[in-house]
């Protein structure tokens, strides 16, 4: 999962200081890295990344001070390829024809493929990200006009994908024909915004426009929009649930739906699927599972309490690498309230369980502050497959609903119950037909077709 911020002035004003504020807004969908692309008036594609937090990574005070009328940007959690700069984004490319600068979400399943034949013919890739291939794709069809280059690159691509690129000074933006991970367009006075989440264009005042459309090319230039079709037929669509659940932002709208109050939706369903009526009251895991708490306690009519504080300045456990500091990370992060848990019987909602670490500390933590009964309950059905799609899910045999039954897991995360949501329910909290989204994770049911084509360039 990654987040990508464009802006265009089509008076030709500064608005690489927008696109700093853009990336800060979508940090929560990656924090590996973080950077910004832009064309000079000589057309030469400059671009400045970093390691880490937004703030760390780039310089606020410098992107202010550049006059560029035309910037992309991109927050990096690396699904393919490692975290090393190499593989920050966006990826530059300069030929005589002009240059390109990329920031991409999502994850294009037949990526290998299309890089093994473009190397079996004498392409060289510069970083490990499936991303470089549509560079590659581009670069193979010299003859054509850079744009048509673009839109037929995208004919040969499998998976996900939300893009945000400069071609020949105009901001483009693409969104895969299955429309797996959200994109917006907004404006402000006389800037264009393209952005991975509607938050992003709150913190720069620009106004929702709409969603990209799946299978849509946005073309932004001194005229204004143009917007244009990938020739790739796709009817079903997998808009990704777990956006819904987890990763995107409370205070974003995907498809019309405000995700706080899908979560709240999901809470309630949660509270009528597995009620859980002695107990004294519910908690939100801090922070994934508080949307989904209230929501749970609205329905059940159990009081709705904060029993754990977090420490606000430690990121998101996930996020680092091994075991052994994750494991520490829920340490670091989380501390009870021991007044408000002892002697009681506690429903605690989460968005999830992965590999199911957190939730097991966070039920030995309670525990160890007095509570009489913990109950747990997930606001999602159980995550047993990985997702290729740009969601850096473990394999199969790390994921916790995967190797255990529900009954299993309860005995070992040491809740008093488990339980969860069904797949028809998340379907229905989201609003959006069952045949707009993907729940792969859940059910196995990948998109059909999903494999490597052979390749006809
Ligand atoms: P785990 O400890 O592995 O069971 O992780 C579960 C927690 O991580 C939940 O509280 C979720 O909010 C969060 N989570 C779920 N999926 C992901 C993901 N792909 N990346 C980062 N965090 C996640
Ligand atoms: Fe989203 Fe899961 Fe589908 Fe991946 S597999 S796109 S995480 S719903």
């Amino acid at each position: 999962m990654c987040g990508i911020f464009g802006a265009f002035s089509t008076k030709g004003g500064p608005v690489l200081e927008d696109v700093y504020l853009g990336l800060y807004a979508l940090q929560h969908r990656g924090q590996e890295s973080a950077g910004v692309a832009w064309i000079n008036s000589g057309g030469n594609v400059h671009a400045l990344k970093g390691t880490g937090l937004v703030h760390l990574a780039l310089n606020q005070q410098q992107l202010a001070s550049i006059n560029s009328g035309c910037g992309i940007g991109h927050v990096r959690y690396s699904t393919a390829g490692g975290s090393e700069l190499t593989n920050a984004q966006p990826l530059t490319a300069t030929s005589s024809r002009g240059a390109v600068a990329i920031a991409h979400n999502g994850n294009l399943t037949n990526a290998p493929a299309i890089q093994n034949y473009l190397e079996s013919r004498g392409a060289i890739f510069q970083s490990k990200t499936d991303t470089e291939v549509i560079l590659h794709l581009m670069a193979h069809q010299s003859h054509k006009k850079r744009l048509d280059a673009f839109v037929d690159s995208l004919r040969k691509l499998q998976g996900a994908y939300s893009l945000a690129l400069i071609i020949d000074n105009r901001l483009v933006a693409a969104r895969d024909p299955w429309g797996f991970r959200p994109l917006v367009i907004g404006k402000r006075d006389d800037v264009y915004y393209i952005a991975s989440e509607s938050c992003a264009l709150d913190l720069v005042g620009g106004e929702f426009i709409r969603d990209v459309e799946p299978g849509e090319i946005v073309v932004i230039g001194e005229k204004g929009i143009q917007s244009l079709r990938i020739p790739v037929k796709a009817p079903e669509k997998f808009t990704c649930s777990f956006e819904f659940v987890y990763f995107a932002r409370p205070d974003s709208v995907i498809h019309g739906r405000s995700v706080y109050e899908v979560r709240k939706a999901l809470g309630r369903k949660l509270a009528e699927r597995a009620p859980c009526p002695d107990a004294d009251l519910v908690t939100g895991m801090p922070d994934s599972g508080t949307i989904a708490a209230m929501g749970f306690a609205e329905a059940s009519g159990l009081p709705y309490e904060k029993v754990v504080v977090r420490n606000r300045y430690v990121g998101r456990t996930f996020i680092e690498p091994t075991q052994r500091v994750r494991e520490l990370g829920v340490r670091i992060k989380l501390n009870p309230i021991r007044e408000m848990i002892k002697d009681k019987k506690i429903v605690i909602v989460d968005d999830s369980i992965v590999r199911g670490t957190t939730c097991q500390r966070m039920i030995a933590m309670i525990k160890e502050a007095g509570a009489k009964e913990v109950h747990v309950r997930i606001s999602s059905p159980p995550v047993r497959f990985p997702c290729y799609y740009g969601i850096d899910t473990p394999t199969r045999e790390e994921l916790a609903a995967a190797r255990m039954d529900i009954k299993q897991l309860e005995k070992q995360v040491e809740a008093d119950t488990l339980d969860y949501i069904t797949e028809k329910d998340l379907i229905e909290a989201i609003g959006l037909p069952v045949s707009h989204s993907c729940t792969a994770c859940f059910s196995g049911s990948y998109m059909e077709g999903d494999h490597s084509d052979e390749m006809e360039l």
